[in-house]
């Protein structure tokens, strides 16, 4: 059944992706965007945009009567949220509180939020259940994991239907929706730009974990199985209940293995050096996405990193190419 959707950060990475499956889908799309870290260009034919902070459009827009919200936009570098703190707790969790209260005013009966594994922090038990506790260790995992508890006590006292995706590691890209940061912090991308050329070499931050070749292993997801996984939510937010859900595939890489696996696909050899290690990086996130599997009927499809790693090379290249 076909809906009308905002999709808040829809100019983004993932956000972008899963704007154009909803459109692709059918689905009426109307994208929210501040465009801080996003791009006018990344929103998809076929969406309404609207630029501006999320909480303050969705006041007055969601009174058109929508029937969902999918609310990506946020700041999501680990490294800022250390430094600076107030970025985090203002733009992350007063803006979702914003949008919350947006929601209820206008009576907006769904809501698919971006949460993330960094809400886990270092975990005792991986692969890492929902039911594992949340401890983050840096102030990015601490707002989206406080914008996760007052989902739950909004959804439980005014009936909203909400679901949480946890996402791991993403990669990948869709055709014309990939990842362009202008300031790259994310290990795939950064190696792409080293094959690209517009970067010299990769730093390996810490190769003294206690992993099997020392650097930290991380769960990789494909944006477009990511996308579906939106999809899926929406169709199953029940009202007046708030489920949470891990998007990962299972599997862990490390960090050496990705740019083994970079190299391969770009034919480029990757200059690499070691460096310290980054402040609040566990050693090992790997998801345990049962539940997902179970209850959303979700089924990753393109598990393979070289797909995703494939995948993103080509959209790299093509900007390159523009
Ligand atoms: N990493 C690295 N060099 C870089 C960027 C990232 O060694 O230039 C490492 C980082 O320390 C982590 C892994 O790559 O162990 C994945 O980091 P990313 O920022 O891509 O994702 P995160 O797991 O932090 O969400």
């Amino acid at each position: 059944e076909d809906m009308k959707l905002l999709v808040t950060g829809g100019a983004g990475y993932i956000g972008s992706v899963c704007a154009q499956r909803l459109v692709e889908s059918g689905h009426e799309v109307v994208v929210v965007d501040d465009l801080s870290t996003g791009h006018r260009d990344a929103v998809p034919a076929g969406s309404r945009f609207v630029q501006g902070d999320a909480a303050e459009v969705a006041h007055d827009l969601l009174a058109e009567g929508f029937d969902g919200v999918l609310h990506f936009a946020a700041k999501s570098l680990v490294g800022e949220s250390m430094q600076d703190p107030a970025k985090y707790w203002e733009g992350n969790v007063v803006t979702s509180l914003g949008l919350l209260a947006a929601m209820r005013k206008h009576g907006t009966p769904r809501l698919v939020f971006s949460s993330t594994a960094a809400t886990y922090g270092e975990p005792e038990q991986v692969p890492i259940p929902e039911t594992a506790p949340t401890r983050p260790t840096n102030t990015y995992g601490a707002t989206k994991l406080a914008i996760d508890h007052a989902i739950t006590s909004y959804a439980t006292a005014h009936g909203l239907g909400a679901v949480s995706l946890r996402y791991f590691n993403v990669a990948g890209a869709y055709g014309a929706y990939g990842e362009r940061h202008t300031t790259e912090t994310h290990l795939i991308p950064i190696v792409l730009q080293v094959a690209a050329g517009t970067r010299d070499q990769l730093q390996l931050f810490g190769d003294d974990y206690p992993t099997e070749d020392g650097t930290c292993v991380r769960d990789y997801i494909h944006v477009l199985d990511l996308a579906e996984a939106h999809l899926l939510a929406l169709e199953h937010a029940a009202p007046g209940t708030h489920r949470i859900y891990n998007l990962g595939n299972g599997t862990g890489f490390s960090n050496r293995q990705v740019v083994e696996t970079c190299r391969e696909v770009t034919g480029h050899p990757i200059p690499t050096v070691m460096a310290a290690r980054r402040p609040g990086d566990p050693a090992v996130l790997v998801a345990a996405s049962d539940a997902a599997r179970d209850q959303l009927g979700w089924k990753p499809e393109r598990a393979d990193l070289a797909t995703m790693v494939r995948d993103a090379w080509q959209f790299t290249q093509a900007r390159h190419a523009q």
